[in-house]
């Protein structure tokens, strides 16, 4: 059992999955078994070039950004766990909490987190009752959504990025994954409001 999966490895999901990750000494993540299902195949990261991200140098390629990511994660972060090659398939709705059943494995989760971005090809099953129209697109662009409130979908299913509605700007969606991270943690410490800073020594 999990306590939280993210699902998708690109700009969301990493983001989620490292502040999560930075939460590690706060009593209250401090045991959370955490897992990112690191597919990165079709991530729009793959073409981007980046000249307009504020801290990346001009530039920048999505395709660095995504293997950087991973690195990061796994270097400061080795307790959330990456699983590699596998592609969700359905999502489940348990009693308490999600069945996320991949190509080739079955996982149970307290709290599940959807990037998988907002492409219309969405075929993960069990979710077919949340998707619609994507608001901040061109109709022609045949984009989806996962309708939700604040990035919940409903107790313990979240999705971020394009895929929570918003437009497709690499800000926009790490801080989409950011703000599930620290809405993750809020639940986890019993409602009290919840951030994860590093500061300077002096
Ligand atoms: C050509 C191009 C240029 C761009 N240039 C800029 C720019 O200059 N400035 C800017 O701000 N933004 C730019 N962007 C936009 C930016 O890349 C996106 O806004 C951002 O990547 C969206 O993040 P996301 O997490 O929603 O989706 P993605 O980054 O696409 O991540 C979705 C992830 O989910 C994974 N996934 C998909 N299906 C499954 C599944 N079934 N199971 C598990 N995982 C799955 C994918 O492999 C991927 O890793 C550009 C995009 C493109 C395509």
């Amino acid at each position: 059992m999990y306590d939280a999966l993210i699902v998708g490895g690109g700009a969301a999901g990493l983001s989620c999955a490292l502040i999560l990750g930075s939460a590690k000494d706060k009593p209250f993540a401090k045991d959370r078994k955490i897992a990112i299902i690191m597919h990165q195949k079709t991530s729009h990261l793959q073409s981007a070039l980046f000249n307009n991200v504020l801290g990346f140098d001009p530039k920048t390629t999505g395709e660095s950004v995504l293997k950087g990511g991973k690195e990061q994660l796994s270097s400061l972060y080795p307790h959330i766990i990456q699983i590699e090659n596998e592609k969700v398939k359905e999502v489940a709705f348990l009693s308490d909490g999600y069945q996320v059943l991949t190509n080739k494995n079955t996982y149970i989760t307290k709290v599940a987190v959807i990037a998988v971005g907002y492409d219309n090809l969405l075929m993960i099953k069990g979710l077919e009752d949340y998707v619609e129209r994507h608001p901040r697109t061109e109709i022609e662009k045949d984009r989806i959504w996962l309708r939700n409130t604040d990035h919940l979908i409903k107790d313990g299913l979240y999705v971020a990025g394009t895929l929570a509605g918003w437009r497709s700007q690499f800000a926009i969606a790490a801080g989409s994954g950011a703000h599930v991270a620290t809405d993750i943690l809020t639940l986890w410490n019993d409602g009290k409001h919840t951030k994860v800073h590093d500061k300077v020594e002096v």
